[in-house]
């Protein structure tokens, strides 16, 4: 099924992401614990992240996705990113997913490795996004940044450079995590005046241990609003008690973000179906 199908007869839609086991950390037969896990959530889809290296032999997304959608019966999304990919390259990954039956796409750049210099064909997120409408029946999707992108010069920037993945074919954007819904309300509102009339996903991530936050924080440069700092740091030296918080924090965003109307909440679940679990339990009945 089509992900803007899905969002044709629901609102707001719930979907899951994933990454696949890391290389030495298993193999991908670790992905059924975690799916085994998350299936009970009834998620409306799950994404799977792609690698941004490129490694055209590492083909775990397209399996994932695969069994996902044959074993799980659930739609997938494939995360494909294009700055160390040519043409080619995308091209035979889009042969592999059509012949899989994967029918979503995420269209996205990737982050740039200065030790591996970025391939030429695709510039930008927009490219991959005409490039793949061109070369199938993919539903495509865009990635989006409450708060801005991180090199972008200013949020409007952005919001018009989001506006050329729409332009290109994209029918529905996943947000980058935020930490105060009220970046995603703007981002929102700026959006709708740039002419962006897709569904947009807001995207949570539940903070359950210190390092996380540090990691996240580093990557993606989301703000965090006193009422998480102080969380943060009233539970550092309490692991169990973070992961509460972590998790009720994540709940109260959801809670506000339906009270005002999101079409989606995607959670970002680091592959813990416990996190996950309690999250949908808590909002089972708003669903
Ligand atoms: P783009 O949309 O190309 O934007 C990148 C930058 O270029 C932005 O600053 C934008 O404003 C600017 N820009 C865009 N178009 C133009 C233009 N025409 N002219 C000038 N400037 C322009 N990374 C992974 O490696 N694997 C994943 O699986 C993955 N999944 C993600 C899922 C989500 C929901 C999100 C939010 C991010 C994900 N990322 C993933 C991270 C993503 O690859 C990085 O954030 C990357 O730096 C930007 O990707 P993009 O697709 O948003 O790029």
């Amino acid at each position: 099924m089509k992900i803007s199908d899905i969002f044709k007869t629901k609102k707001p839609v719930f979907s899951l992401e994933i990454f696949p086991p890391k290389k030495n950390q298993g193999n991908i037969e670790q992905i059924y614990t975690t799916l085994d896990g998350l299936k009970d959530i009834r998620p409306d889809f799950i994404s799977v992240t792609y690698g941004a290296g490129g490694n055209l032999a590492d083909s775990s997304t397209a399996d994932i996705c695969r069994i996902i959608k044959d074993k799980y019966n659930i739609t997938p999304l494939a995360h494909l990113t294009c700055v160390n990919n040519s043409k080619e390259d995308i091209s035979s990954i889009l042969k592999m997913l059509e012949e899989y039956g994967i029918e979503n796409i995420l269209a996205l750049r990737g982050d740039i490795n200065p030790d591996i210099e970025p391939k030429k064909d695709f510039r930008y997120a927009s490219e991959l996004v005409s490039y793949i409408k061109q070369s199938g029946n993919f539903g495509v999707s865009g990635a989006c940044y409450p708060e801005g992108h991180i090199q972008s010069a200013s949020l409007v920037d952005d919001i018009l450079n989001v506006k050329k993945k729409i332009d290109a074919g994209a029918e529905h954007l996943v947000s980058q995590l935020f930490f105060d819904n009220k970046f995603f309300y703007n981002f929102r509102e700026k959006a709708e005046i740039a002419g962006i009339n897709v569904p947009i996903e807001a995207g949570i991530m539940p903070v359950v241990n210190k390092n996380q936050i540090e990691r996240m924080v580093s990557m993606c440069g989301a703000s965090l609003p006193p009422k998480f700092t102080k969380m943060c740091s009233r539970f550092a030296d309490n692991p169990e008690a973070l992961r509460e918080a972590g998790i009720a924090y994540a709940i109260d965003q959801i809670i506000d973000l339906i009270s005002n109307d999101v079409d989606g909440i995607h959670l970002y679940t680091m592959n813990n179906p416990y996190v996950a679990k309690k999250i949908f339990d808590a909002i089972e009945t708003m669903r």
